[in-house]
């Protein structure tokens, strides 16, 4: 299946990247738990530590191997890979040794994530920001958000322990806010059915019409349950405590070695200049922001970069236990209240512990929060979305986190800004309607703007008519 490598015309590369072009380094990856340091092999699943209950991340332990390489060189070697016709370096793996070494090639799943185009933001939508931007449009991907980046890794992983562990029976399992599920549903069913079942749980009436379409069309057994996602992420988080499932959720720090490559790309699409760069990220369930911070300093450490962006980390007022932790010192859960940045309605992140860890390790001055509110979501989206942009609302709650950030000072107009728009406008479709509709029930909060509205104009099929309506001149 494979195509052999070996076969690949890899004299037509300069000499000294030529052999670093296929990977070959495969690490010694363990997890290890960010609590009381505790190390376990990979030859299982496992989500939290069996000691003492903290959350787990992966490291390499021979990572200061790749220190041997020099930063110039790693830096040639990834831009040079873009142009082999290797499948599974295609996507995120092309950034394999620092991605997760451990997966043989021959194991990597590949659907056409990663490499989502960085777009410089319009004129008109600049000049209303107060400085020039890109936006990163993750949208882009196959299942249309970001999610694909960690499941591509999760489920490449699960693909390499069924060849490598004799596994005949898995069952992946994930709560959702509509995207993890899209995503999940999407990669399990690219496995052999016969060995692997996909089963989503989302809150009953809080994922938009298109986000419950996707798994049901992957073929994924999908359960709704009443409350909001951190009601679904308590039972799955029972299920895989008690029950042989595998937990596909970012909490799985598998998941975060896939969405590290948000990060590579960001820096390779820009020539790894990241002196005086920012990048602005809507915060959920924090898996994101996690993954992004220690894809830099993946980075950075190799001196592939010289130097750490700055973080701006966005949520909307009715979601901010980030926020409110960055203000005042403390973090405390909160009840949710509905928003359209629906992905990030999140009032306990399950990866709290790791922002916690990583901002007062290596991004203390480099990690700022900011607070939105709905209608200043909603508009953002709308007015990217007139400008040539396709951002959805947690992307509009990126922009408009961008200019909080703009006013208060955070960013300044010399840096470089990078926002990230997590997911494709059409999968939240139904907020633009409702606010196109003036339909949006009170605890939005959200009232719309007369110049915002846009609806479709009846007129009966006549040319006459239409050029009548246009104002159109005669030739
Ligand atoms: C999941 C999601 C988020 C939030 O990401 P976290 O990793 O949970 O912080 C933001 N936007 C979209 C579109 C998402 O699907
Ligand atoms: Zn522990």
């Amino acid at each position: 299946m494979l195509k052999n490598p070996d076969a690949l015309p890899l004299d037509r590369f300069p000499a000294h990247v030529r052999d670093y072009l296929i990977p070959r380094y495969s690490g010694d990856v363990v997890y290890e738990c960010i609590g009381c340091g505790m190390t376990a092999g990979l030859d299982r699943f496992l989500y939290t530590c069996p000691q003492c209950k903290s959350l787990l991340r992966l490291r390499d332990r021979a990572f200061d191997e790749l220190k041997k390489v020099p930063g110039s060189l790693w830096r040639e070697i990834f831009d040079f890979r873009r142009m082999l016709t290797l499948e599974p370096l295609r996507g995120i793996f092309l950034f394999k040794e620092i991605l997760f070494p451990t997966i043989p090639l021959e194991d990597v799943v590949y659907l056409g994530e990663g490499h989502t185009p960085l777009v410089r933001a319009n004129a008109a939508l600049s000049k209303q920001v107060g400085l020039e931007f890109f936006v990163k449009n993750d949208g882009l991907n196959p299942s249309a958000s970001f999610k694909d980046r960690g499941m591509a890794s999760a489920i490449s992983f699960i693909n390499y322990s069924i060849r490598t562990r004799g596994i005949t029976e898995l069952l992946g399992i994930c709560a959702s806010t509509g995207d993890t599920s899209a995503a999940a549903a999407l990669y399990l069913s690219y496995l052999d059915k016969n060995i692997v079942r996909s089963v989503v749980l989302l809150p009953q009436g809080k994922v938009t019409p298109q986000q419950l379409s996707q798994p049901l069309g992957s073929g994924a057994t999908v359960i709704e349950v009443p409350g909001v996602f951190d009601d679904c992420m308590r039972i799955v988080e029972e299920l895989a405590e008690r029950y042989q499932v595998c937990l596909l959720n970012s909490k799985n720090p598998i998941r975060i070695m896939g969405q590290k490559s948000y990060a590579y790309e960001v820096a390779q699409q820009l020539g790894y200049d990241t002196k005086h760069l920012v990048v602005i990220v809507p915060v959920g369930n924090a898996g994101n922001v996690t993954a992004i911070m220690e894809g830099f300093l993946d980075l950075y450490r190799l001196d592939i970069i010289p130097e750490l962006p700055c973080i701006v980390a966005v949520q909307s007022s009715h979601a901010n236990p980030v926020a409110v932790w960055r203000a005042r010192g403390e973090y405390i859960p909160m009840k949710v209240r509905p928003s359209v940045a629906q992905a990030a309605m999140i009032g306990d992140p399950v990866s709290f512990p790791k922002v916690r860890w990583l901002v007062e390790e290596h991004f203390s001055d480099r990690f700022f929060a900011v607070e939105v509110n709905e209608q200043e979501i909603i508009e953002h989206m709308l007015q990217a979305n007139r400008c040539g942009h396709v951002v959805c609302t947690q992307g509009g709650e990126s922009i408009a986190g961008l200019c909080k950030a703009v006013a208060s000072g955070i960013v300044e107009k010399n840096q470089t800004v990078v926002v990230d728009s997590t997911s494709h406008q059409l999968k939240f479709a139904n907020f633009q309607d409702m606010y196109f509709r003036n339909a949006f029930p009170p605890e939005y909060e959200i009232t719309p703007r007369d110049d915002l509205i846009n609806k479709p104009i009846a007129l009966p099929a006549s040319a006459d008519a239409i050029a009548s309506f246009l104002k159109l001149k005669e030739k």
